[in-house]
């Protein structure tokens, strides 16, 4: 019999917090999510663009290379088992004029090395016998890129938890806990019905609040807590057919991967996200940034027609970077971060945060030090 009430206690609903309590739900422990929202997946997994990731560009070694091409494995299996809806439809990362071409060549390069799968070289002929109405001068095709019904992927999870004899807590704020004298936490829940709660391992997924979620840790060490940014990212919908069947991604931006192009699940057209960095959490979408969208999606779709985009929606990332500086790995902080055993922090959780999340759930249980997945 144990003495806590859950093994572990995750803070947070998202993609990444539900695959979290997933992972330690196939550990055979019990495990309380708390969420602070009426609902599940209203954070940062609600406002994205719900692309599986091939795990193209990053760094190799890197936590994001390699939870990407595992988490994408891993999703599309989930995905199967749980009849959820996807399309693996590629994606096409092109170069829409000459000087962009030696980008390609790095990107193969890299994704070669980051074990990417089945990644083809196509020359302007190739990529417009598959995409006809594209602007390009060569292309790589990513046949493992997707889309996915993301919302239907969270219920999933969260059916898994409560299966294994979990609960997701909807409407409980995590206001804080205390490591406990000889292991494990004392959790305060707040809501409607203010209660404390005990367990052995604590899992912080909160997204956009990792930073202030870890400030209420008692002993959580304040110098180990990374400044947050915000990155905030706009999409225009077109009005008509949508052009390309295949996710279609100019070279990446500094900080993001950049304005693309899908057909969402529904057969339209969204371009976006851009990247600005904003102070608060703020979701509008400025109309005026039109002309920019437009003049920047020519150049791979140069028969956009004049006046056929719409304001869409706008998602903010949670970023450990400022505009200027290098972009920095995912953090899943472990004991050996900041010093409190039973504890795993996530901070910077932005793309591929979705792709990578079974494999993110994963290896928030290897930093507890728990057995490999059944
Ligand atoms: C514009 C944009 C586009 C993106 N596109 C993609 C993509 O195509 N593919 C991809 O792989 N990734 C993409 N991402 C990244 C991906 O969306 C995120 O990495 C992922 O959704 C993060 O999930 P999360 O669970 O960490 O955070 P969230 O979904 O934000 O979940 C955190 C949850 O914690 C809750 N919470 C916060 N504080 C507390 C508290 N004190 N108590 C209780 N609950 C709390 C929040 O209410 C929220 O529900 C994109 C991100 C953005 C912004």
């Amino acid at each position: 019999m144990s003495d806590f009430d859950f093994d572990a206690v995750v803070v947070g609903a998202g993609a990444v917090g539900l695959a979290s309590g997933y992972a330690l739900t196939r550990r055979g422990l019990t495990v309380a999510v708390l969420e602070q929202d009426k609902v599940i997946g209203q954070g940062v997994s609600s406002r994205n663009s719900e692309v599986i990731h091939g795990g193209l560009y990053y760094p190799t070694g890197s936590l994001k290379a390699r939870l990407c091409v595992q988490g994408r494995r891993l999703l599309y299996a989930f995905l199967d088992k749980h009849h959820v809806t996807y399309d693996r439809c590629g994606k096409l990362v092109v170069a829409t004029n000459i000087d962009e071409v030696p980008r390609l060549a790095e990107i193969l390069k890299q994704a070669h090395d980051n074990d990417v799968e089945g990644m083809e070289e196509l020359s302007k002929a190739q990529a417009l016998a598959l995409e006809p109405e594209l602007g390009v001068e060569a292309a790589l095709l990513s046949p493992q890129s997707g889309v996915f019904e993301s919302h239907s992927y969270m219920l999933a999870l969260e059916g898994e938890i409560e299966e294994g004899g979990g609960a997701v807590v909807l409407s409980t704020p995590f206001d804080g806990a205390v490591p406990r004298d000889g292991g494990g936490f004392e959790v305060r829940a707040g809501g409607e019905e203010p209660t404390t709660l005990t367990c052995r391992y604590l899992v912080t997924a909160p997204g956009l609040s990792a930073q202030a979620v870890a400030a209420t840790i008692e002993g959580f060490p304040k110098d180990t807590i990374p400044p947050g940014h915000y990155g905030k990212g706009m999409y225009f919908r077109l009005t008509g057919k949508a052009p390309f069947a295949r996710l279609i991604y100019p070279p990446p931006i500094h900080g993001a991967l950049g304005t693309h192009y899908r057909r969402d699940l529904g057969g339209q057209a969204v371009f976006g996200p851009d990247l600005t960095y904003v102070d608060s959490l703020d979701y509008s979408v400025d109309p005026s940034a039109e002309p920019a969208f437009a003049q920047y999606i020519r150049k791979f779709w140069p028969g956009l027609p004049d006046g056929a985009l719409t304001p869409d929606y706008a998602g903010i990332r949670p970023k450990l970077h400022g505009a200027d500086e290098p972009q920095p790995d995912f953090r899943i902080d472990g004991v050996d971060a900041h010093g409190l055993p039973g504890l795993v922090a996530l901070f910077g959780i932005e793309s591929p945060g979705l792709t990578s999340s079974l494999a993110i759930g994963e290896e928030v249980a290897a930093r507890l030090g728990l057995q490999t997945g059944v």
